[in-house]
């Protein structure tokens, strides 16, 4: 037999594997779910494990959480019941009247959430064009901005920001660097290794890939007090993810790497056709030669580009919601990082007053075959275009 031990296995295998796990007592190479809320002490009337009561995790959720700080290179993960509680989760942890510099334009949720707190006077806010480093060092202020913000690639334009150039810029002034990649999940990009201080994804995404949960996951390379207290901000809102929600995560994540790579081949081919469409005035994808981003996109996501992408009708807004409408496959529903193919006027979903080109439609490219996709946007197209 050959000796292992010196030999380091990839990641890839590793989930797949769901870190080889196998249940002591039985040899079953899926765990169970523990459902249990609270635990029973012992003679002694000590907690026997660490765990004594669920706002604290159970062993699902930790198996769950073990599997993305290996993903991630990161020394600790902390799953969340939604991307929003994690993301509410690092903004509550800060003291009262901290400085945070975050994108113009990012994730509506997580705008809207720093804009609550902004008016409620519990932080303040600089903003950034993403993507715009020299932008960014010029919001950051020494000694006061607490934690920068970047979403990469960025809702809905799809504007690519270098995590590394952020994360001096932030550093430079003793800030945290808290990067949401989201859209290129941790198969892709590793944002502790990049030099963020905090990785965040939405787990509702490409880590589960099946829509049937939805979850928060943030990774630290270092522990702290920062890390303590967020942690006691997800006991004390009672925002763990449920360990059936964490098992569903689990199973999606043994074939992240396989799903993502399908999506990332699909979106490039359907990026490709229909760049310079007669019925489509752009195509917002990192995986473009022409688009701003894709030089650094090369290097931060490891020559994959992703799944998600923005394309621009020509015509009207009602032409391009016209467009989801006619999709006999693309679902037109919200949301990203699935099996299934997404397509959604991007304006209707983020409100009114929310920065967004009224004719853009958001892609999230699934696992089908790339040719029905394309097929499916082209009947759309023909028909809301005329
Ligand atoms: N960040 C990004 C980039 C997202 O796309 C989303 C959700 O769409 C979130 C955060 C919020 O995550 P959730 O919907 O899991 O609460």
């Amino acid at each position: 037999m050959s000796d292992q031990s010196n030999r380091k296995q990839s990641i890839v295998t590793r989930v797949a594997q769901a870190l080889h796990f196998v249940e002591a007592e039985t040899g079953a190479v899926v765990p169970a779910i523990q459902p249990a809320a609270t635990y029973a002490r012992d003679e002694n009337y000590e907690v026997r494990k660490p765990y004594w009561y669920r706002r604290d995790g159970s062993q699902t959720t930790v198996h769950a959480e073990a599997i993305i700080a290996e993903l991630e290179n990161g020394a600790e993960s902390l799953l969340f019941s939604s991307g929003m509680s994690a993301c509410t989760a690092v903004i509550e942890h800060l003291p009262t009247g901290a400085h945070v510099v975050v994108p113009k334009v990012m994730y509506h949720g997580v705008l809207q959430q720093i804009q609550n707190y902004e008016k409620n006077k519990r932080i303040t806010v600089s903003h950034y064009t993403a993507g715009n480093l020299g932008e960014l060092a010029s919001a950051v202020r020494a000694g006061e901005t607490q934690l920068v913000w970047v979403e990469t690639p960025n809702n809905p334009n799809w504007e690519v920001t270098d995590i590394a150039a952020a994360a001096e810029i932030a550093h430079e002034v003793g800030a945290k660097l808290i990067a949401d990649c989201t859209a290129t999940p941790p198969s892709m990009t590793r944002a502790l290794e990049l030099g963020a201080d905090i990785s965040f994804h939405s787990a509702t995404k490409y880590l589960n890939g099946h829509s049937d949960i939805t979850a928060g996951v943030l990774s630290v390379k270092e522990t702290g007090q920062f890390w303590d207290d967020i942690a006691m901000v997800r006991k004390l809102q009672g925002t763990v993810l449920h360990s059936q929600d964490a098992w569903l995560l689990i199973r999606g994540m043994r074939t992240l790497f396989l799903r993502v790579e399908r999506s990332c081949k699909n979106a490039m081919a359907i990026a490709m056709h229909f760049e310079g469409h007669p019925h489509i005035e752009a195509v917002l994808y990192p995986g473009l030669a022409s688009d701003l981003g894709h030089e650094v996109a090369k290097r931060q996501t490891g020559g994959q580009f992703g799944g998600m992408m923005s394309i621009i009708i020509k015509g009207t807004e009602q032409t391009a919601i016209d467009v989801t409408r006619f999709c006999e496959l693309f679902y037109p529903a919200t949301s990203l990082g699935g099996v299934e193919s997404l397509v959604e006027h991007r304006k209707t979903v983020s409100g009114e007053g929310f920065p967004v080109h009224p004719r853009l439609l958001r892609l999230s490219i699934g696992i089908e075959e790339a040719d029905d996709l394309i097929y499916d946007l082209e009947q759309a197209l023909a028909r809301a275009c005329g």
